[in-house]
């Protein structure tokens, strides 16, 4: 299928929409009266807009020039799309409305759907919408594309005692009776609702008892906006409220968190940072935020979080903190997602990528702008940083850069910038890659130019489109314009190349002379050297380089622009150096022995996480010993910071998980990380301190969580005890912070009755912060017969996206992973089943592509557990079984996964061959060298 049979004709296109909608919580329905304001672009006999099937549709009239009524017929509905027929035609350069009835079942998920909660006994229902991408056509017929941009006038009619929400802010709000004071067009979209609560039995029509009476709520006219943005919400909602003075007007603007009453409590945190970051985006912007209000809507059963203009919705479990069991990383997980939604308020919703290829354009830039929001230090006149302490930039370049490097040095990759065609192709290709190595190279610009400079040419390229849609080059323009420098020629190649889409990033590699170094680049693939076919491209690299001074204190130069496939540049190579100084470049440097010897202290945080990084992928690539990476490990182990270490622990479990199946390299790798934690617990302890600051308490919690896993014993006991008084009521023996490195420890070494323990907190009411850590926990089993009542308790009792997590955690326990390969085999029908949707591959996979946080049921889901199940596989036995498994399958929803998962067992192969003896002779050199 092409891509342009996705797309709606050009004929005419929506310039205003007036709907007014009403909520039934009782019966979980909704109705709804749409009038649809077009202008016509040439003579036209028919009307295409897009209606999800769900959608019935009742009478439909078109209205032309001077008041003129054209017979409207439905004559085609496919593809979630309705075809018009109209007698006589509409002529060119006129205006028309459509006015249409429709009513629908209050949807599960997607669209207009509805979640619930407990109060005293009773299920109360309430709504919100979740449209993004392709599902505002569930919630009201339109012209479903980002492009096809328009006003809205909304009213919603529901029940006295609910509240209603929506982008704008309410006009006037008044009982159904007293409808008689409007008139025009709302007159007309009322009738039809107003006949249908009369045919109910409306005794509330004028009041009546409160359960039944209706009411109407009208809100202000939106500026022109995208239909996927368009939000609704219904229900007992309650609010807190703050509100923030605009640094460019002046004006004070009203900022709110709505939830149900059982978890109001819990959104503080979430107000808080909404309330910082809202007045910091306007300065970096220079916009002023474009809506009236910023309200945020909690939902229980939504499966993500949405940047709806004005109503931004977000999952209860993504959201809550209880304030006084609130543990770091819960409160930097929201912040991440609150500060993306707010910047989508800008980046997104004032200004909207003109097609879903663009997408990478929304999500990298949201998730890079949520960080510099925290804690980018360079940007001295921004000084009201929302968390400077907890060193976000740094930890973007551990984590998702990381993980795009990880994923994009592999022939199985795919472009960030992908064209849609094949439908089957979508769900695959908004993988974490388009949010991590979008976010990743627009980190690497704005490094290169420097982050004022940046951000300059964003609001440049936001000012000339304001409410309007544009394409990856307009924003290069606006950064060029900005600057004063070729951005697209800059940007093209990590991107695309010639009109062609382009996968990959370069290596650096280093030769020493006097006076300098000579750098070339050639493109970084885990198997190795790329031959020439893959090896065409040259990358403009942005070459930041950290060379240390005369008086031994780093400084990093960032002028380089490395635009040829080899480069001299003047350096004194008698003083430490590092390539891709601050790590913020895309790209691998490789790391030369000399650096081994090196002191840590000339290094900044990014410079040494960068080291650790790029020394295991060479190493992975077969450029460098995979005992080089323990070398800096070695060389690194007094490190003070909790990103520093935390890239020392996950480049070990790397390491360990390749080796999972060696018993010698096992024991050598624990005795070493038992070296490595033991200390850190010692001068830590168990306990925050009301004075310890972030980077500590999370070094604590990453300290005690490794040492545990090295079997140190004296931890395991300290969590141990600490769980017994725990489980005999008192709370506060674990700190929030400890919550899953004892949940894991007791499992582990404990039997049935602590497994049960984790069960009942997973099931019962907890916090997400404990429910999460009793997952894992019960994952974390290394008794066989766990393990298989775990999967059991997957197969009937979770869904959705808690079953992606128990399967990741499960993968991520040795003890269970062949035991999971072959439940997977064995189950393979039941598993798919479950993530087969009700809708089409295109809507349902393309739904799961707009959570930053894409684990969400579907295609990309199943694409994901596939990859979890098998990519610890190092053997040749173990490829030679998922090919054979697959082979008689169809493979296509999950070509790409498949092909990566397979190009991954290989890699794991080929490492593992080559790095076995090297690790065995590094270790018990070690062990010699410190007599353990
Ligand atoms: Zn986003």
């Amino acid at each position: 299928m092409s891509e342009t049979s996705f797309r709606l004709p050009t004929n005419v296109t929506p310039v205003h929409y007036d709907l007014t909608l009403r909520t039934d919580l009782k019966s979980l329905t909704f109705d709804g009266s749409a009038s649809i304001e077009l202008e016509v672009h040439e003579d036209s006999s028919t009307i295409a807009f897009n209606a999800h099937d769900g959608l019935v549709l009742g009478d439909v009239t078109v209205i032309g020039a001077a008041q003129r009524c054209h017979r409207a017929m439905v004559s085609e509905r496919a593809n979630e799309r309705v075809t018009l027929s109209l007698d006589p035609p509409l002529p060119a350069e006129s205006k028309a409305l459509v006015n249409l009835n429709y009513s629908s079942q209050l949807r599960t998920n997607m669209g207009y759907h509805y979640s619930s909660y407990e109060s005293d006994g009773q299920t109360v229902f309430y709504t919100a919408t979740e449209s993004a991408p392709i599902y505002a056509r569930a919630v009201f017929p339109c012209m479903d594309e980002p492009s096809l941009k328009a006003t809205f006038a909304i009213h919603m009619i529901s029940r006295i005692g609910t509240v209603n929400l929506s982008n704008m802010p309410v006009e006037s709000e008044e009982l159904c009776g007293s409808v008689n004071t409007k008139s025009g067009v709302l007159m007309g979209a009322y009738s039809f609702l107003l006949a249908k609560l009369r045919l109910g039995g409306g005794s509330g029509l004028s009041g009546g008892s409160s359960g039944d009476a209706w009411k109407i709520t009208n809100f202000k006219t939106s500026p022109k906006m995208s239909t996927y943005l368009v939000a609704f919400a219904n229900g007992p909602f309650e609010f807190i409220e703050s509100s923030y003075k605009s640094p460019i007007s002046g004006m004070v603007r009203p900022l709110r968190i709505y939830a149900t009453p059982d978890i109001i409590q819990q959104t503080q945190w979430a107000l808080d940072v909404t309330t910082r970051v809202v007045p910091l985006y306007e300065k970096m912007f220079d916009i002023e935020f474009p809506l009236p209000k910023l309200d945020t809507v909690i939902a229980s059963n939504y499966l993500g979080a949405a940047e709806n203009w004005g109503l931004i919705t977000g999952r209860a479990s993504d959201y809550l903190l209880d304030p006084s069991r609130a543990d770091i990383s819960s409160r930097k997980a929201i912040a991440a997602i609150q500060t993306h939604e707010v910047a989508h308020q800008w980046f997104g919703d004032v200004v909207t990528m003109e097609w879903w290829d663009n997408l990478w354009l929304n999500e990298g830039f949201a998730t890079i702008m949520g960080d510099m929001a925290f804690s980018y230090r360079n940007l001295l006149s921004m000084n009201n940083r929302i968390e400077p302490d907890w060193n976000v930039y740094a930890e973007f370049g551990a984590k998702q850069q990381s993980a795009a490097l990880a994923l994009d040095a592999r022939k199985s990759s795919h472009p960030i910038e992908v064209a849609i065609e094949d439908p089957n192709m979508i769900g695959q290709i908004f993988d974490s890659l388009s949010y991590s190595k979008g976010g990743s190279v627009m980190r690497m610009l704005s490094a290169y130019l420097g982050e004022e400079a940046f951000l300059k040419g964003v609001s440049v390229y936001l000012k000339k489109h304001l409410f309007g849609n544009t394409v990856t080059n307009d924003l290069w323009d606006g950064i060029s314009e900005a600057t004063g420098r070729p951005i697209q020629d800059i940007m093209d190649n990590w991107i695309r190349k010639a009109g062609l889409l382009l996968t990959g990033y370069p290596m650096i590699t280093v030769s020493e002379s006097s006076g300098g170094i000579h750098v070339r680049q050639d493109r970084f693939l885990l198997h190795g050297a790329a031959d020439e076919a893959d090896n065409e491209t040259i990358w403009q690299i942005p070459l930041s380089i950290t060379a240390s001074g005369d008086d031994q204190a780093s400084a990093v130069h960032r002028d380089f622009l490395m635009i040829d496939r080899e480069i001299f540049i003047e350096l004194d190579v008698e003083k430490p150096y590092k390539l891709n100084g601050g790590n913020t470049g895309f790209y691998r440097a490789a790391v030369i022995a000399a650096e081994l010897g090196l002191q840590p202290s000339v290094f900044v945080l990014e410079d040494r996480i960068g080291f650790l990084s790029d020394s295991l992928a060479l190493a992975q690539a077969s450029y460098s010993k995979t005992s080089d990476f323990l070398k800096f490990v070695h060389l690194f182990r007094h490190d003070k910071e909790y990103l520093g270490w935390r890239q020392m622990t996950n480049g070990l479990v790397e390491v360990s998980s390749l080796f999972w199946e060696d018993k010698g390299v096992q024991n050598g790798l624990q005795a070493f990380q038992a070296s490595l934690f033991s200390p850190l617990v010692k001068r830590l302890g168990y306990d925050n301190d009301d004075s310890d600051d972030p980077d500590i308490i999370q070094l604590r919690t990453l300290a005690i969580t490794q040492a545990a896993n090295a079997g140190v014993i004296e931890v395991i006991h300290e969590l141990q005890r600490r769980y017994a008084a725990f489980s005999s009521g008192e709370q506060g023996a674990i700190s929030p912070d400890l919550l899953l490195p004892t949940f894991k420890t007791v499992v582990q070494h404990g039997g049935l009755k602590e497994w049960e323990a984790m069960k009942n907190i997973f099931r019962g009411p907890s916090t997400p912060n404990a429910s999460a850590a009793a997952l894992n926990a019960m994952a974390s089993t290394r008794d066989p017969n766990l393990i298989e009542k775990t999967l059991a308790f997957l197969k009937s009792d979770v869904f959705g996206q808690d079953l992606y997590r128990f399967w990741k955690a499960l993968r991520d326990n040795p003890f269970a992973r062949r035991i999971v390969a072959k439940h997977f085999f064995q189950n393979f029908d039941h598993i798919a089943s479950k993530y087969d949707g009700d809708v089409n591959i295109f809507s349902r996979v393309l739904a799961v592509s707009t959570s930053r946080f894409n684990s969400k049921f579907g295609a990309v889901d199943f694409v994901a557990l596939l990859k979890a199940t098998f990519d610890r596989f190092c053997t040749k036995a173990d490829i030679e079984e998922v090919e054979a498994f697959f082979k008689e399958r169809d493979t296509r929803v999950y070509s790409l996964a498949l092909a990566q998962t397979l190009e991954i067992i290989q890699i794991n192969i080929r490492w593992r061959a080559e790095s076995l003896e090297d690790v065995e002779t590094w270790l018990t050199k070690w062990r010699l060298s410190e007599g353990v």
